[in-house]
């Protein structure tokens, strides 16, 4: 793959009025699809914070108790609730943040970890140092401190974080100065994961690994938020179509992905959880190094490869690098990304212009 950024090319935006994913109806409803009895379960429902939507394609055989989109969201639910979320008391990462916040004579606390959470962190702290850091998951007292989520779901009156309390947060970062070490986490006290960057990419994971369990399932295209999981085929054989959203124009797509087969296809946008103030946007995405939202001139990143923690991980560690560096560090990982500026200037590996069209 070659780096395309010598090719830069000035695009302008592109309105694309076609509905390419699932989106409306919120609830289960089957559709015969003509081929060796295999039917279409599409549903829409929320989990893990944002919206989910699935598309799968199940053969009619058996007695089934619970259908396949029910146990879909189950395990979405359960990895939310058990795993990921910083919110929820029992889950493992909140009970991480419990015990390194609240010790404070020790400078460094030894936490208990799962193997699955071993797993995770060990290929997370391998992105994080191949991006220099861009990507940093104990930025949780940073993250809380700006609150974008909760200001741009408009549950909280958002205000600017002052210089001093910047710093102090930031006094907590440092993937670095975290061990894995077997079964235990060695952090320093004070330091609090936030796995948000990464979530949902997880979640593709398992979604796609029950896919493979499933003898009914012959293929499968589910959004949970930004981040997307394809697998298998359609019953016609067409390919799977994924809508990029665009990044300006609410409503609209930029383009669409044509996959066949299994992929993971991650987002990362300024415009998803943001407020402006005096007309400058404050988003969800931060920088490490400064504390503050991410200014790289990028607006949105789409990776696409062979693994949805993966996916997430780069798509907003490269928004966080900007385009040279991101895409670099994409094509490292043999993933193929989109880089689009805020002037609409895009930038892309040579795999992503054989997937990506404008005008599907
Ligand atoms: P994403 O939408 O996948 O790019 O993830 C954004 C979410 O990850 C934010 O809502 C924060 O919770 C968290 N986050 C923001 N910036 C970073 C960063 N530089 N490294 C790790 N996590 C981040
Ligand atoms: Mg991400």
């Amino acid at each position: 793959m070659e780096n395309k950024l010598e090719n830069k090319k000035r695009k302008s935006w592109k309105i694309i009025y076609r509905q390419l994913l699932v989106a409306a109806g919120a609830s289960l409803f089957l559709t015969g699809c003509g081929a060796a009895n295999i039917r279409q379960q599409s549903a829409v429902d929320t989990a893990m914070g944002t919206i989910v939507s699935q598309t799968l394609y199940v053969r009619q055989e058996g007695e089934q108790t619970e259908s396949e989109s029910a146990a879909v969201m189950r395990i979405l639910t359960k990895l939310e609730e058990q795993e990921l979320s910083w919110r929820i008391a029992d889950s493992e990462v909140a009970q991480i943040n419990a015990l390194a916040a609240c010790e404070p004579e020790e400078s460094l606390v030894t936490v208990p970890i799962s193997p699955s959470m071993r797993e995770i962190l060990a290929q997370i702290w391998q992105i994080s140092s191949d991006s220099q850091g861009a990507l940093d998951v104990t930025l949780g007292r940073l993250s809380r401190l700006w609150n974008l989520d909760g200001a741009a779901a408009e549950d909280t009156v958002f205000s600017i974080p002052g210089e001093e309390q910047i710093q102090s947060a930031m006094r907590d970062i440092g993937y670095e100065r975290v061990q894995l070490t077997g079964e235990t986490l060695e952090l320093p006290q004070g330091v609090q994961l936030d796995l948000g960057a990464v979530g949902k990419g997880i979640a593709c994971d398992r979604v796609s690994g029950y896919l493979r369990d499933s003898s009914r399932i012959t293929g499968a295209v589910v959004a949970v938020g930004g981040s997307v999981v394809t697998y298998g085929q359609k019953p016609d054989g067409s390919p799977w179509k994924v809508a990029i959203m665009h990044p300006r124009e609410e409503g609209n797509y930029l383009g669409v992905l044509t996959l066949k087969g299994e992929h993971y296809i991650s987002t990362s946008g300024d415009y998803e959880r943001y407020v402006t103030v005096d007309g400058v946007r404050y988003h969800h995405i931060l920088d490490p190094a400064t504390g503050a939202p991410a200014r790289s001139g990028l607006c949105s990143v789409t990776i696409v490869c062979d693994s949805g923690l993966q996916a997430d991980a780069l798509s907003t560690a490269c928004f966080v690098l900007g385009p040279e560096q991101g895409l670099a560090l994409a094509q490292s990982y043999g993933a193929e990304a989109l880089l689009v500026e805020e002037d609409g200037t895009m930038y892309m590996t040579e795999g992503m212009e054989d997937i990506f069209s404008e005008n599907p």
